[in-house]
């Protein structure tokens, strides 16, 4: 999934000056608060409205808004902490975690139903957004926050709860690719199909071996599993037919 990025920038009272890249730090997770908003919605807000607070960034469904650009301070994590941090086990890094040393995404809630949660698709945005942040100003998933970390504020509402915080930021954990070079490298049960995809000349390798199938080919695990897949749905038995292989 990927979502569609647009610029729209805050009114300049909402946010503060320059920075290096070498200052961010930490990453920040909020939500709007706002029962069936969308970013657009939000960002047009803080255009046109000198509140002296803003987030870098605001996530629904199909969009992903920037107010503020990533090399400026944005308004978004300041203030005290809250008084009842303590019994909320809120605020822990509060004083570490400022508006000069982090990124802040907002998650809207884009279905109105009168309860504070944001959708699957809005989730998975706000997590591609957060790891193409991550490896852009190389943040570990060590220093990614909620804003309920850094003054105790129900901030995002949903996430507070341990467990749920928890399966979010295994959205942010980087994917390791499993790859194989060569058909010997490929799990057995798959084997077979991707010898009669490259016996049939349909997947072909780099052409060391022009003999036999131990070229190297250089695929993904998912993509060994999409080939499997196809095979069996028969999206290949044409060009197999014509290779005289079925
Ligand atoms: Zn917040």
């Amino acid at each position: 999934m990927s979502y569609k990025l647009v610029d729209q920038l805050a009114a300049p009272g909402n946010y503060g000056g320059s920075r290096a890249a070498s200052q961010i730090k930490y990453l920040v997770f909020h939500y709007t608060g706002n029962d069936g908003d969308k970013a657009a919605n939000n960002a047009a807000y803080f255009r046109n409205n000198v509140v002296k607070a803003s987030a870098h960034y605001f996530v629904d469904d199909t969009c992903v808004y920037r107010s503020v650009p990533d090399l400026r301070v944005a308004w978004a994590v300041g203030g005290s902490k809250y008084p009842n941090a303590a019994a909320t086990g809120g605020g822990t890094m509060y004083g570490k975690i400022t508006n000069t040393n982090s990124i802040s995404i907002e998650m809207c809630d884009t279905i109105r139903n009168g309860v504070y949660q944001a959708s699957e698709a809005t989730l998975e945005n706000a997590a591609v957004l957060g790891r193409e942040l991550m490896e852009k100003y190389a943040i570990p998933l060590s220093n990614v926050y909620r804003h309920f970390d850094v003054t105790g504020k129900h901030c995002p509402s949903y996430l507070i709860n341990a467990r749920k915080w928890a399966e979010f930021k295994e959205r942010l954990e980087e994917e390791t690719v499993v790859r194989y070079q060569r058909l010997k490298d490929i799990p057995t049960a798959f084997q077979p199909t991707i010898k009669a995809l490259m016996d049939a000349g349909i997947l072909l390798g780099d052409g060391s071996d022009p003999d036999g199938n131990n070229d190297v080919i250089d695929l993904s695990h998912d993509q060994v599993r999409t080939l499997v897949f196809v095979y069996r749905g028969g999206g290949f038995d044409e060009k197999l037919k014509a290779a005289g292989l079925k």
